[in-house]
This record gives C-alpha cells, sequence and structure tokens, in this order.
C-alpha cells in the first residue's frame, strides 16, 4: 500500500515538474533563457489592459543568418546568449526582456522621458556592439535599435507589432543609431499597402479613366492637343493623385499593366472624339520605367494601329528627370519610338538638372517647361528670364516649346510675346472627361479672339 503511494506520489511530482517544464517553455527561449514572443505579447496585452505605460526597446542583430551561415549554429547561439547576457546586466529594471525572433529582442522597461530613452537606447546599442567574447576571441555584430512609448506609440498588440516592423524597416536607412516611432507613418503605410492592392482591381475592371487638358498655339490661340492625364476615384479612399498611385505602381511591378491600359483607352478615347469632329492631337505620358521596357513600342503600334491622322500627332511626354537617370538606356528607347514617327518631348524641363546641349543629343522635338517655372509668371522676375532664356535657346536648337501651369492672363500674354508654342494651363481649361470635350474646344473656340488679341494689337 505504502508502496503504491509512494509511486503515485512520485508520478504526481513528475507530472508537475513536466507541466513546469512545458510552461516555461511556452513563455521561454531555449536558448538565451529570456522570454520568448508569447511571454512579450502577454505581458504588452496586461499594460494595455491595466492602461500602463511603458518604453519598449528593439534590437535586431543584422548579420545574424551571415554568422550562422558562416561560423555555424553554435557561434550564433554563443552571440545570442552573450547579447541577451549584455541587455539583462544593462537594464536592471525590465519588466521583461524577451527574444522574439532569430535576431530580434525586445525589453519592456519602465516609461521614462523620451530624452533619457534615447540616451540610454545608445548607451545599449555601443555595449551591444561592442566585442563579446566567444570560444576566448573577440567577436562585435552590428545592431539595429528602435523605441516605441506604449500605449502612446500603439494600443493594440497588432499595431504594436506592424508599427515595430516599420519602424525598423525605416531604421536600417537613416543613420542615426536608434529609430524612434514616428506617430503617422504606419497609417501612410498602411494606405500605400491599400492603394498598390487596389491598383490591380481598378486597372482590370475599367476604375481608371482618363481627362484630356487642351493644349493652345499661342500664335492662333487653337486647340492643337490635349494632354491625357489619367484619374483615380477610389471608391473608399476618393480621389487619389496621379502622382501617388503611378509611384506605387512602378514600385509594385504594375506600372506597365497601368501603361498598357492607358495607351489603349487614350486610343478609343481619341477615335470617339475624332468621329465629334475634334481635330486634336493627343499627348501621353510615360513613366521613367516605361523607358527600359521592351514591350513599349509594340503596345504603342497596336493600340494605335487605327490612329487617323499622322503618327506625329501623337506626343510621348517623358520626364527630364527619367531621361537623365541612364541617357544611353533613354536614347535607345527613344530612338525606337521615334523610328514610330511619333513625337518625344520632355517633360518638366528645368526640374532635372540637364543641360540643354546634353538634350541636344537626344532624339526629342519639345521642351515642356515645368510649371513651376511658370505658375508665378507674373510677378516674379526670375522665373520669367528663366523661360524667356529657355525657349530662346530651345528655338535656337530646333525645338519646340510648351509651358505648363498658365493660370492667368499675363502669363499667357508673356508666353504668347516670347513666342512659346504651345500653353496648357488651368486659364485655358483644367483636364475635362473625354465626353466634356466637345463643349470645351466649342468654349475655348469662342474665347480665340480674346484670347489672340493682344497679339493682333501688337501686330497693327
Ligand atoms: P505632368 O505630365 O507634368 O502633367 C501636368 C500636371 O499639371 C497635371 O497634373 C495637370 O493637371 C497639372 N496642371 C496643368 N495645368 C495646371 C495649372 O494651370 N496649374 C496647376 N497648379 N496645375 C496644372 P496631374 O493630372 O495631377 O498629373 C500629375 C503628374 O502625374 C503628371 O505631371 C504626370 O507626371 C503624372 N501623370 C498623369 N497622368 C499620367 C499617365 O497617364 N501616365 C503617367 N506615366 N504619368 C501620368
Ligand atoms: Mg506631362
Ligand atoms: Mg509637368
Amino acid at each position: 500500500m505504502k508502496q503504491l503511494r509512494d509511486a503515485l506520489r512520485d508520478m504526481l511530482v513528475r507530472l508537475r515538474e513536466r507541466e513546469a517544464e512545458i510552461r516555461y517553455a511556452a513563455s521561454h527561449d531555449e536558448v538565451t533563457k529570456l522570454g520568448n514572443r508569447n511571454a512579450l505579447m502577454q505581458s504588452v496585452q496586461a499594460l494595455f489592459d491595466h492602461g500602463d505605460a511603458c518604453t519598449l526597446i528593439g534590437l535586431r542583430l543584422n548579420e545574424l543568418a551571415d554568422v550562422n551561415d558562416t561560423l555555424g549554429l553554435e557561434f550564433g547561439d554563443s552571440v545570442l546568449q552573450g547579447i541577451a547576457r549584455r541587455l539583462q546586466s544593462e537594464l536592471p529594471d525590465a519588466q521583461l526582456i524577451a527574444r522574439t525572433g532569430g535576431g530580434e529582442f525586445l525589453a519592456l522597461i519602465p516609461a521614462r522621458h523620451p530624452d533619457q530613452v534615447d540616451t540610454l537606447a545608445r548607451h545599449l546599442l555601443d555595449v551591444i556592439q561592442s566585442p563579446l567574447q566567444i570560444n576566448n576571441s573577440p567577436f562585435s555584430i552590428r545592431a539595429t535599435m528602435v523605441t516605441m512609448e506604449l500605449p502612446n506609440d500603439a494600443t493594440s498588440t497588432n499595431e504594436l507589432r506592424r508599427r515595430l516592423n516599420l519602424t525598423f524597416e525605416r531604421a536600417e536607412d537613416q543613420p542615426e543609431p536608434v529609430t524612434r516611432y514616428r506617430p503617422g507613418q504606419d497609417e501612410s503605410h498602411l494606405r500605400e499597402l491599400q492603394l498598390t492592392a487596389d491598383l490591380h482591381s481598378a486597372i482590370i475592371n475599367g476604375g481608371l479613366h482618363m481627362n484630356y487638358q487642351p493644349k493652345l498655339s499661342t500664335r492662333t490661340g487653337e486647340l492643337v492637343q490635349v494632354e491625357a492625364l489619367v484619374r483615380w476615384i477610389h471608391p473608399e479612399l476618393g480621389f487619389v493623385s496621379p502622382e501617388e498611385f503611378i509611384f506605387l505602381a512602378e514600385q509594385s511591378g504594375q506600372i506597365h499593366n497601368l501603361t498598357a491600359h492607358i495607351l489603349e483607352r487614350v486610343a478609343e478615347d481619341a477615335r470617339a472624339w475624332a468621329g465629334q469632329g475634334i481635330n486634336a492631337g493627343v499627348a501621353i505620358n510615360l513613366s521613367a520605367m516605361d523607358l527600359t521596357w521592351p514591350e513599349l513600342t509594340d503596345h504603342l503600334t497596336r493600340a494605335f494601329a487605327n490612329w487617323h491622322q499622322g503618327m506625329e500627332r501623337i506626343t510621348l511626354e517623358v520626364t527630364e528627370s527619367a531621361l537623365m537617370k541612364d541617357p544611353e538606356e533613354a536614347m535607345a528607347t527613344l530612338n525606337r519610338l521615334r523610328a514610330l514617327g511619333m513625337t518625344l518631348s520632355v517633360d518638366d524641363f528645368g526640374t532635372g538638372y540637364s543641360s540643354l546641349s546634353q538634350l541636344r543629343k537626344l532624339p526629342v522635338q519639345e521642351l515642356k517647361i515645368d510649371k513651376s517655372f511658370v505658375l508665378n509668371l507674373d510677378t516674379e522676375p526670375q522665373d520669367q528670364l528663366i523661360v524667356k532664356s529657355t525657349i530662346d535657346m530651345a528655338h535656337g536648337l530646333g525645338l519646340k516649346v510648351v509651358a505648363e501651369g498658365i493660370e492667368n492672363l499675363a502669363a499667357w500674354e508673356l508666353l504668347q510675346q516670347w513666342r512659346c508654342d504651345l500653353a496648357q494651363g488651368f486659364y485655358l481649361s483644367r483636364p475635362v472627361a473625354p465626353d466634356q470635350l466637345v463643349e470645351t474646344a466649342q468654349t475655348l473656340a469662342s474665347r480665340r479672339q480674346n484670347l489672340t488679341q493682344h497679339l493682333l494689337e501688337d501686330h497693327s
């Protein structure tokens, strides 16, 4: 009987021990004996539940994977253990120190003033990066350090995780040794993620449309061409600027799909307005990345197979900075586009630090002066000087000149006087939907006399 009781008691003890082991393993990191991700998340949740404040310090060992690969896992483990010991001795008042991933450590310490946190974190980083003694040799490893204030910077564990990752990402391209979470950064990142995901379906499901902005001859006041400008009204977020989503399309590998889609839409719209008696050329913007896209010429040829006018009445606008990124590659593409007979224009001229002599070597026919030089043309003598001399020099090189951003009569008249070839701007017309183009063309025709009056007076 006693034997049975002893056996049962032993079993119970072993069971408790086993249970304790399991519980320990569930909340601890095997290698460093620090807390693990679970433990950290539980502590943070408890903090949020009680409304307590605390500071979180995050550390990532940037080269741990390389160390494991080249020096072996055992060596890597020794590094982790060394770092863990340092964290424990440097942060005696920490509520929890945890290893939460391969080379990632997080510590929760009592809330402090941001300046104190920064000083502490910098010191900690110095200690972490100073050489460790491993197998009797000194070894040091580089680390990234970030800090967050809870609950100011995050109010749920999900939010914390996301914002922490973003801060680590940002820390990688920062010269500062310690990076603090910047409020608002996450929201803009979320917006980017959403827009990037939704852009794909907008392209496929016809969520994008084109607007067209007239360009007038400054000499005759006639509507000569329209510039195609892409528009996206997002179902939840509303108007999204093309600059924003074109950048995201470039970042996410969707730019060629987008350009191909735009080319088709423009060709289709152009057929429709030609049928309504509008006799205008069209200008299309290309992204810098389109210049290195081998299928660009095929898409252009296909989209404009039934173009009703001379090919030179299709203008492709490429920004100056895109051309200057890799002038040789740009040259090859421009030559292929030129071979299609289309007109090539340098958009946003004046913002990309190129010289006219560099541009002269490229097979372009037109310069489009950036609106930043034109918006205040009537009041800024320096802009006047730049615009006038650019027009003169470009003409000297046999290039046509377009000015964008004409917002008032004074700017329009100056450009007429300086013999700029084409002008585009809100004063003449805003970009309009394709079905408004006929009405816009009629309005412009009725303003034509007024718009050219100044010239008639000059020449009389
Ligand atoms: P951009 O090619 O330089 O286009 C001219 C921009 O100036 C347009 O802005 C137009 O609405 C604006 N603008 C025209 N006149 C005035 C004016 O008098 N005052 C002011 N303040 N602004 C004026 P938008 O449509 O927002 O386009 C911005 C940029 O996005 C474009 O600059 C172009 O770089 C890019 N973009 C637009 N559509 C496309 C497209 O279909 N494909 C590509 N790759 N880029 C596009
Ligand atoms: Mg443009
Ligand atoms: Mg521009």
